[in-house]
């Protein structure tokens, strides 16, 4: 088999694979991380949760992993100089771990080095793919020289900007979109102070602010990459902060707390560039037993569940299952295609939805309340309601379609429960009956 792209699930994929007895060439249009450094302005770094986890223990990886993360056991909010942790969960091990993107990068690369069924190809660039004609076009990155392979059994994790993607879309064989939000992102630093953390090291940092939001993840240096998410144009955006003055006076006046940590911030606004961000929608996913698209590739999403890397390492091992039970290719393929396609629709939505309670929804009371209240409907009835949240990010055992179907109806009971309790003192035996009857 090969696989084009060796991020973050190329080669998650590519050691699955070779440990189930698979020959696997994968290729890379960037250079070997293990001597490269540079991070391409790509995020910086990642929250990992179980659905990750689960899928890097399969292929062996925890322990390699484990020293690279940070826990973060919950959201604290960051609302004028005031801080506010919200959990996560309400155990000790519901917490979702701070990764470099970099560190993760190279460490299963280092892996997929190691496993002499995997043949390793770095510099070298996919410019497209013909199923009809059985070809994949691909150029060494170094010389420029193109050259053709036979398509066999490929798969394409090259990403958001997949070109095999786009090379299937402009032959017409696939129907693809790319929804871009009007918001872009850009990542600055919150050095270490003193040597130490200059915020607490156990969570993820939101400066929520209605029409958008600073984030902040930490890193094992000490430092905490902030990412600012913003909209591209209009009163407060990216075009409005065009000098160092206005990018000062909106950050002191926003969020006064995170300016003053960061002292490099006007010379790190200029120099880092906008990310975009977006969700790809692609009418199909594979080409008998010739091709298959995964990960980013097929289904990229916005970043604001924390979810896109933690799915793609999921799309490997379910792929990886069906290989296993399947004599043919071609019926994994297709089946893989028709178990994930309704669930990475379900996290592409929630991801969406996430946006505006990250940046808006989390600031009223009202959503504090239920947040709240859905913890202790967990905690009465803890085989029965897990919050959302929850599902996706500490049940990987729940489909991202059930967590979203779910999540639905206990919304509603959350409700109808808050709406019968205007003094704040919850009817348990009410709860019990709308959890029987609706759940
Ligand atoms: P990628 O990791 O993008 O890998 C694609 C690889 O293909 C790259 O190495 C690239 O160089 C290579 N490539 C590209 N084109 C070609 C070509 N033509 N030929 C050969 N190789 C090629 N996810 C989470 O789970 N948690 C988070 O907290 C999170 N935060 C995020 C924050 C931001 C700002 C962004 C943008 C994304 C975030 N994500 C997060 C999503 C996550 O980054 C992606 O879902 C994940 O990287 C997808 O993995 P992938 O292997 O499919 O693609």
């Amino acid at each position: 088999m090969q696989i084009v792209g060796a991020g973050l699930a190329g080669p998650l994929l590519a050691l699955l694979l070779a440990r189930r007895g698979r020959d696997v060439t994968l290729m890379e249009r960037c250079p070997d991380p293990r001597r490269d450094s540079s991070t391409a302005g790509r995020s910086i770094n990642l929250a990992l949760a179980a659905r990750g986890m689960r899928a890097l223990d399969a292929a062996g990886l925890s322990d390699v992993v484990t020293p690279l993360l940070l826990p973060m056991r919950g959201r604290m909010l960051h609302d004028g100089q005031n801080a506010q942790l919200l959990v996560y969960g309400l155990r000790s091990n519901e917490v979702i771990y701070s990764v470099s993107r970099a560190e993760l990068n190279r460490a299963l690369i280092t892996a997929a080095a190691a496993e002499p069924r995997i043949t390793l190809r770095f510099g070298q660039q996919c410019i497209g793919v013909h199923p009809t004609y059985n070809t994949l076009h691909m150029r060494e990155v170094a010389t420029g020289h193109a050259y053709s392979l036979a398509l066999r059994t490929t798969i394409a994790t090259d990403g958001g900007g997949s070109a095999v993607r786009h090379a299937l879309q402009a032959g017409g064989l696939i129907d693809a979109r790319e929804d871009l939000l009007d918001h872009e992102y850009k990542e600055l630093t919150i050095p270490p102070r003193h040597g130490e953390f200059a915020l607490s090291s156990d969570a993820l940092h939101i400066w929520p602010r209605g029409g958008f939001m600073l984030i902040a993840l930490p890193n094992r240096d000490r430092s905490f990459t902030a990412t600012l998410f913003l909209a591209k144009q209009g009163i407060d955006s990216f075009e409005s902060l065009r000098t160092a003055a206005h990018i000062r006076t909106f950050f002191a006046r926003e969020f006064p707390s995170a300016h003053e940590l960061m002292p490099n911030l006007t010379t790190e606004f200029a120099a880092n560039p906008a990310g975009l961000l977006g969700t790809v929608h692609c009418s199909r996913w594979h080409f008998a037993d010739q091709l298959l698209l995964l990960g980013d590739a097929a289904h990229a999403i916005v970043p604001f569940h924390g979810q896109g890397m933690n799915c793609a390492f999921e799309d490997c091992i379910e792929l990886a299952d069906l290989l296993d039970k399947n004599r043919s290719v071609e019926t994994a393929f297709s089946e893989f295609a028709a178990q994930r396609q309704p669930n990475t629709a379900a996290i592409a939505a929630m991801a969406l939805e996430n946006y505006t309670e990250m940046r808006a929804t989390v600031l009223d009371p009202k959503f504090q309340r239920l947040k709240s209240l859905s913890l202790q409907l967990e905690q009465r009835f803890p085989q029965r309601f897990i919050p959302r949240y929850s599902m996706v990010m500490f049940h990987p055992e729940i489909s991202y379609g059930e967590a979203l179907r779910r999540g639905r109806v206990q919304s509603g009971i959350l409700e109808d429960l808050d709406g019968a309790a205007p003094g704040g003192d919850i009817d348990w035996t009410l709860a019990l009956q709308l959890i029987e009857a609706r759940l």
